[in-house]
Order: C-alpha cells, then structure tokens, then sequence
C-alpha cells in the first residue's frame, strides 16, 4: 500500500462517515465523537438523571478536565461536578485530549469508585504498636512532616545520604519528583523499572539512544506486536484504539503471545511462541528480509553504523559497504525459518507468510514490544533489539505508520528550577556488578542490604507495594520489619497496601481528582501535555474562591505529593544551609514557599511553546487554560527529527570523530569504541554530542555514542559483552534446554485489562468484573494430572510454592502455564485493608520458613457504601509473586519473570491460596543469578562504574561515576 493509497482509504473512510451525518469532535481528538460535551458547554452542562427516568430531571454540571492516574497512558478525564452540591459524580473522557481522544478503558471512569471507596486512609497515621502489627494511631500533618523532615535533615548532615530513598511505583508525572531527590542532593530515586520494561528499554536504547518505542499504529500497514497490546500493553488504550483504527483500513495485525490474549484475537497471525523464542522468531523475519533483498539499502547504509561494526568485527575487511552487507547475511543466515521452528514451536511456513507479510510494510510497520518476552527471559533485552532491527531494515524510523523514539513523541517542559546532581552514588540502587542496568535493581534492595550492611534511616514508598509487586516478598518482610535495616518507612498511598502493613507512617495521597501532576507520553506522532489536577479546587476557583492548599477540598486530610514535597522540603532545609531551600522558593515572594500555581504558572506560561498564545486567544492566562481543558496538544507529525540540519550556530569549534560524530569544543573526540558521551548536565567536562555527518551535511542523528542507529553497540561490546553487541538471539532461563523433563514455563506477568496493579482493590465495578487469578493449563498438561476447571493444584517454584485454581484451556501453548498479575491481595486482620478484593490471611515464620495461608475470603460487609453489603464473589485470587526467587538480567538488571516450575495436584492439607517459601533459598538464587554478571570492576575500560551516555532517572556529578576500591 503506496502513500497515496493510504490516504485515500482514510479520507474515504471519513467521507462515508460524514455521510452517515457522523460529526468529528472539533478539537485535538478529531475523531468521530458527536456526543461529547462541547467545551464551551463545560460551566454549565445539563443532562438528564438516569435514576429518575421515567421523569425528567435535569442534573447541571461543571465539567472539569483531569488525567486518569491508573496506568501510565495518562488519559484525559471529565470530573461531572455537580453545580449544587459541588460533589464529583462520574468520570468520563477528555475531548479535548489529544493522546486518549474522549476515550478510556474500564479503569477511567471507576476512578469514582477510589474517590468513593469507604476504607480509603483519609488521615496521616503512625504505627502504635511494633511493625506489622497493625494498630495505628491518627497525626497530624505538621507531626508526620516534622518526624520526616528532622530525620532526612539528621542523616544528611551527618553525611549519611545514601540513607534516603525514595521508591516509586507507578510514577504518574514527568520528572517533578526525581528532580526533588536531586535537589535534595541523594542518590535515593528508586523505581520499579527493572520489575517492568527495562529489559525492552536495553533493547531500545542501544539501538537508537532513547529507551522507549512509539508506534504510529494508526497509520501502520502492519503492526508487529509483542505483548497484550489490545487490553494491557502500554499506552493502553491511546494505543488499542489507534491499533483498531488501522486494522478497520485493512492494516494486518502480527501478535506474539503464548496465549490468546485479547489482542491475539484479533490479529491475522497469532504466534503462539514458546516463551523465550521470541528473538529467534523475529531474526527469522530480518533474515528473510536480508537474504531476499527486500531491506531498505540506503537507508541501511545512512544511518547504521555498519563502519563500527565492520572495524572492530571484521578489522581485516575493506570498510565498504557492500562488505558489511556481505558480513550482516552471514550474520544471520543460520536464522532460518526452520530453526525459529524448532525454537519457538510456530512451523516454518507459518513464519515465512509473516515475514512475507512485513516485507510488505515498508516504511509502515509498527512495532512494539514492553514487557512481555522483554520482561520474562533472561536476556529478554534482545526481544526488543531484534523487533527494532526489523524497522531499522526497513527504514521504518520516525516515519508515518513506523516506530518514533519516544521522545520526539512527547514533550518536556522546562521546569522553574533545574535541580543540581547529587553528589553521592548509591550501591544500593546501582550496585557495581551491572554496569549496564537500565534502571535500579530495585528488587534486590532486601539481599543488597542484607549482604552489604546497607541501610535505609528514611524509606518511602510511594503508590507502590514493594512487598507484593515485588517477587520474593517475604524477603521484603524480612528487612521492613528490621528496623536496624529500615528507621523509618513512610508509604505514601492513597489506599492500603500490603507494605503500607510494614510502615511506620501512612500519609494518604491523592487520586486522579485529587492532585497535580503534568505528563507527556508517547501515544502517537504528536506532542501533547496533560494537566492533572484537584478538579473540586479548580471547580471553586472558577467559581471565585480561592484555594490555598488542595487538604482544603480533599476528602479527608488527603493531601497531594506536589505541596506535600514541597513543604517536606521546606522543612528540611529550614535556614537553607542544606542547599535544598532554593529549589523550593517562590521566585515572585521570595523567603517563601513555592506554590504550585506557581509551579505550574511557570511551566505553562514559559517552556510550552505556542499555549500562552492560544490561552490568550480565550482570554485565559496558561494556567487557567490548562485548568479549563486539562491538555494541550503542542505538536503534530514530528517526522524524522535526526534528518534535520544541525544549526549552523550551533557548529563552531566542533571536533569530529572518525566516523563523523560531532561534538561540542575543540576537545579531542574520545577513543573509538569507548563510551564517548554524555557527561551529566552541569558537569566540568562539558562535551557534548551536536550531530553527525552524513553526505556533506551535519545532521542531528540519534543520541547514541556514534549518531547513528547502532546495530553495532559499542558500548556493549566495551563493557564486556561483545558477544551480544549486535541484535542476537540468547536463549532463556526457561530455554527447554535448562529445564527438566517435569517442569514447565510459568507466565506471571500478564495483567488482566480491568485491574490496576495494586490501587484497585476497592474499586468496586473492576472487583466485579474480574477478582481471580485461575492457572492456565492446556487440556493436553491438565489430562495427565487428572486435572479439571476448578480443581487445586500446587505450583512449585525454586523457593516455594503457591496453591492455585487451574483453569483448563486451549487458549496457551501446551507445556506453558500462566497465572495473571494483581490478584492475590491479602490483610492480616479483619477490618483492615482493602475488603473489596483482599482475603484474610496468617502469615507464619519459623526461622527462614515461610508461610501465608487464607483463612477467610472476601465477604460482604457494612459501610457507607451500599454496595459493599451486596459482594457476591469470595474469591481474590492467589499472591504467586510472593514464591519467586529473584532473576537479574546480567546486563539489562531487569528481573527476568518466567519461572520453571512443576504443577502437580493439590497435596493433602493444601488450601486455597497457601504460600510457602524458604528465604534461605531465595538469597542462594540470588547468589546465584550474581555469579552471571561482570562486574564494572572487571569490564570497565574507563574507571567508571557506568557508561555515562546511558540514561538514569537522577544522574549524579561525573565523579560519582568513578569505580570504588574493590
Ligand atoms: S488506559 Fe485506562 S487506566 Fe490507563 S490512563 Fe487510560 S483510562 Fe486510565
């Protein structure tokens, strides 16, 4: 399908529709949405009430924007505000939303259920008995931030300021809070990451210097997934509509999945690979292409950098690139169609119509891949490294219907102040062992800190449940109870958790209502920023009165992180002497506190190009603006941004290197093949990267060390792994190979399309729908277990082993089993929790012994909520992750999730639910796994722990990057 063709088939499809009498909604979702309330409607907005039918009564809202907080994708939400009462009824979607188009997934709207839900923490709480024995007591907030603050303000002038961390969850903003940790001078950001993508940010990254993928579904000819893209992969919903959309032009639709999953359903070639094949698959495809001529030639040989590889793989070799071509098809010709066969189970034919069909694509294939095999192998990296090669062979990068680096698709504004970079580098988080990781290894912190003596004076965990998202949970319970391990755990969560159980402070944040926060996200060939915000402070500015603090419209003593940073920080450093206070001081009162109408004023009024024009255009300052609509849309087709010329201003005293990488100053390039780049902003060495000589222009490039897209990483191949510096297939833990003959592949990490990891207990209409995690087991694995639908069985795991329903079906790979994420959620006693989806449980130990057996399911119960007294269901499912041990990517970090297990029938004595596990065995996997990595002192070839080019949320001082005496 030719441009031409394409476009004609979309203004085809519009044509019809306005034939039909559809109307597009006017703003940035232009999509057919003619119900939508039109904005200038959004003051006083009038419907009639349902509940009353068959009378018409008229209910009168204000309609005020917000962004859903209950996935990453950040879609605009509709506060229905009622005028009277000034109480949120619903929620709806954002027209005016350029990422989610008016449109959300069940999780947007019941986001009144968590405003409403009648077990929420409405008050600051601190621990009245030992840990985990859950007896609380009511604080204030002066009382909780005191305690905090005297206590960071303690550790850090005693130089103690590796002590500090901050572990975060779902994020949920851009930024606002790794540059407070910065500012505050701690190497203390701690993300979940290695527990989520980073195993498919590696792959990405190396590739193109940016770590995250953006498809251009809707625009696509073909669209090659891996992962469960139509009901939970990421950017859900922006993504599933634009994924629909194509496919209702005809686009084809390729699905890697071992099981049938929602997307896998819709798609015209369902791969149900084994888990771990994935990498043999999709070099299969490239291999084809290679071996077939049907690869993109110039643009291969503009924009790979195929003279590094030819340099340092085949020194002998003339560097022309004819040559290359001749090295990269034996690269890959052991590829063949037969033996990702034989790897992955798919038959050869089958594999060879989908490489026929992306050879189709041309310049419009989209691809995707986060989580999923990424997340579940070890060296799951490669999945997305060898997805990217597809593109990269056919040119299809930044083009229409290709795969954009995320960041040209999302925009980032310039904040009020620009933190510093800590001056301190945290082993905790970025232990030496893996150089390379994408993010911290956040789910090793129970056996770092216990076999390095670390130590943790102040831990918050923010909207995150470390303990249960995290695997080896009980590890976890092991050091949060160990308060010479951890001095003081504050869970900043609007709902409780399992580790909020463990705290010592329980400050209750805010939901998608109830908070500030700004986002851009990488939904499509656009730029746009989202607004969250207190939607009951907005509707009584509007209405003329003024907020000071968001408590005082928040149920409750619900506060918001931004103002409680803030203060936090203010508290801190209260003379200043810490160097915090600047960061956190009104530029317009100066000696006072930061706002966050300030904050945001700054932002919106300075660093979003073209919003203070179109805000004034209404009449509005940005804020207000932002305020009104809740998004902006800043751009739209973005386009190839490395073809573009490097400023002519921009290139005097540059130094090049050999292959025509420029840089900033007349320094001398840095060796060849040694991580040249990227010195932390604000750093002395001040070289930078500027463009890349192509032909006989500069051009901005990629951000990679060479500018161009590495299919050969040096940085890799420097860092002591050349063996995989180009996009290769490394077989799994879980490879066939590496397992006995009993066992089988367990897949835990899919999520079900209507929870949302461990925020969602309480949300009623989501419990409804979906509150168990059954085991998938193939008719042909159930039989000779003698196992039916409903029948307990025990799934063992190296550490333990969980009690589970099977659910016996066709819809997995046989010799695969599978058991979803966010079920299993659990209290100790009754009346505490989440009551809607948590079972009662009692946790045993006896010495590394552990064991978390159900005694009570869920029930119906009183409060103020009718519905809950209407629960029918018993079930919540099975805490699995608790059973698995820990597996660190040697070079990604990610936690590599796929477990080799034995399931056999439920033994006698076994109940429903029942964990068991030793965690004298867990910390020998992790001894283990250890043993894979090199370590940076063994493989650094320039002293420093880490290639400084590589992304990291909070980037310390460039000396922090010296290796430490071993
Ligand atoms: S995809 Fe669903 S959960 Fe995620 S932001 Fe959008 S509406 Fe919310």
């Amino acid at each position: 399908m030719n441009v031409k063709n394409l476009s004609q088939r979309l203004s085809a499809a519009r044509e019809a529709a306005e034939a039909r009498g559809d109307s597009f909604y006017p703003g940035p979702s232009r999509i057919h949405l003619a119900s939508f309330p039109p904005k200038e409607r959004w003051d006083d907005w009038v419907e009639l009430d349902s509940k009353a039918w068959p009378k018409r009564v008229e209910k009168r809202y204000m309609l005020v924007p917000t962004t859903c907080f209950n996935c990453e994708s950040a879609c605009g939400l509709l506060a229905y505000v009622d005028r009277d009462s000034l109480e949120v009824k619903k929620f709806e979607g954002n027209p005016e939303h350029p990422g989610s188009r008016g449109r959300n997934c069940a999780k947007g709207p019941a986001t009144i259920n968590q405003v409403t839900d009648p077990d929420r923490i409405l008050y600051p709480l601190k621990r009245a008995g030992r840990r985990g024995e859950g007896k609380w007591e009511r604080i204030s907030w002066d009382e909780a931030l005191d305690t905090v603050s005297s206590r960071i303000r303690e550790a850090m002038q005693e130089g103690r300021h590796d002590e500090v961390m901050y572990h975060v969850g779902r994020p949920g903003e851009d930024g606002f809070t790794e540059r407070l940790m910065a500012a505050w001078g701690v190497d203390g950001h701690n993300s979940h990451t290695n527990i989520c993508s980073s195993g498919a940010r590696a792959g990405y990254q190396l590739w193109c210097g940016i770590d995250r993928p953006s498809p251009d579904h809707a625009g696509a000819e073909v669209m090659l997934l891996v992962s469960a893209h139509l009901e939970t992969g990421h950017y859900f919903n922006p993504h599933a509509q634009r994924i629909i959309e194509a496919k209702h032009r005809g686009a084809k639709l390729i699905v890697l999945d071992t099981r049938l999953s929602n997307t896998a359903t819709h798609a015209d070639f369902w791969l149900a690979t084994q888990p771990g094949s994935e990498a043999a698959v999709l070099l299969s495809i490239a291999n084809y292409l290679l071996q077939n001529d049907l690869y993109d030639r110039a643009y291969v040989e503009r924009w790979w950098n195929w003279h590094e590889y030819l340099e340092a793989v085949h020194p002998g070799l003339e560097p022309t690139f004819e040559n290359f071509e001749s090295m990269l098809k034996a690269e890959y010709e052991s590829y063949t169609f037969e033996f990702a066969a034989a790897e992955s189970g798919i038959d050869a034919a089958t594999l060879r119509q989908v490489a026929e069909t992306v050879s189709t694509a041309g310049t419009r294939l989209a691809t995707h891949n986060w989580r999923s095999a990424a997340a579940g192998n070890e060296g799951g990296w490669q999945v997305s490294r060898t997805l990217f090669l597809l593109n990269a062979l056919l040119g299809a990068v930044a083009t229409p219907g290709g795969l954009y680096p995320n960041a040209w698709n999302k925009f980032v504004p310039r904040p009020i102040y620009l933190p510093r970079h800590p001056e301190y580098w945290n082993e905790l988080t970025w232990p030496v062992e893996f150089p390379l990781a994408m993010n911290e290894l956040s789910f090793l912190l129970p056996h770092l800190v216990k076999e390095r003596q670390g130590r943790l004076d102040v831990y918050f965990s923010r909207v995150y449940n470390p303990l249960w998202t995290n695997p080896d949970g009980f590890s976890w319970i092991e050091m949060l109870t160990d308060e010479t391990k951890v001095g003081l755990h504050v869970a900043l969560t609007p709902t409780w958790n399992e580790s909020a159980y463990f705290a010592d402070l329980v400050l209750p944040m805010g939901h998608s209502s109830e908070r500030h926060d700004i986002h851009s996200y990488e939904t499509h060939d656009g730029q746009w920023i989202g607004f969250r915000q207190p939607v009951l402070r907005a509707a009584k500015e509007r209405l003329g009165e003024e907020v000071t603090d968001t408590r005082q419209v928040n149920p409750g003593e619900v506060w918001e992180e931004n103002e409680f940073w803030l203060d936090l920080s203010w508290r801190i450093d209260p003379d200043g002497s810490l160097g915090i206070r600047p960061f956190v001081e009104s530029k317009k009162n100066p000696g006072t506190r930061l706002t966050v109408d300030e904050y945001y004023g700054f932002i919106f009024e300075n660093s979003v190009p073209g919003l203070p024009e179109k805000a004034a255009a209404e009449d509005l300052e940005p804020l207000e603006y932002m305020r009104r609509y809740g998004a902006y849309e800043v751009a739209s087709g973005i386009g190839k941004v490395y073809e573009q010329e490097v400023p002519a201003a921009e290139l005097e005293d540059v130094a090049v290197d050999p292959y025509g990488r420029a840089y900033t100053r007349a320094a001398a390039p840095p060796p060849l093949n040694v991580v040249p780049t990227g010195a932390p902003e604000g750093d002395s060495d001040g070289r930078r990267p500027v463009g890349v000589i192509v032909g006989d222009k500069v051009l901005k490039g990629f951000p990679t060390p060479s500018g161009k897209l590495e299919f050969y990483s040096s940085t890799v191949a420097a860092w002591g792994w050349p063996e995989y510096a180009i996009p290769t297939y490394i077989k799994s833990h879980v490879h066939p190979e590496r397992m006995a003959a009993d066992q089988k592949v367990l897949i835990s990490t899919f999520r079900l399309p209507v929870q949302i990891h461990t925020r969602s207990a309480n949300a009623k209409w989501l419990d409804e729908i979906a509150h168990t995690n059954p085991l998938w087991l193939h008719t042909q694995d159930a039989a000779p277990l003698g196992v039916e639908t409903g029948d307990l069985v025990r799934v063992e795991t190296e550490i333990g082993y969980f009690v589970v329903k099977a659910w016996v079906t066709e819809g997995i790979k046989p010799g695969v089993v599978a058991c979803s994420h966010h079920m299993g959620r659990w209290k100790l006693r009754e009346g505490e929790g989440q009551p809607q989806l948590m079972a009662t449980a009692r946790l045993d130990r006896q010495g590394a012994d552990w064991s978390l057996k159900q005694t009570k399911g869920v029930k119906p119960y009183a409060s103020s909520d009718p519905d809950t007294s209407r629960i029918w269901w018993t079930d919540a499912g099975v805490h699995q992750n608790m059973t698995f041990p820990v597996h660190p990517d040697p070079i990604s970090g990610m936690h590599c999730w796929h477990q080799a297990v034995r399931v056999i029938r439920a033994e006698a004595g076994d109940r429903y639910g029942d964990i068991s596990v030793d965690t004298a065995k867990s910390h020998q996997v992790y001894k283990e796994w250890l043993t894979k990595t090199r370590s940076a002192h063994d493989v650094s070839p320039d002293g420093t722990r880490r290639p400084m080019w590589l992304i990291r949320p909070v980037k310390p001082v460039k000396k922090a990057y010296a290796l430490p005496e071993k």
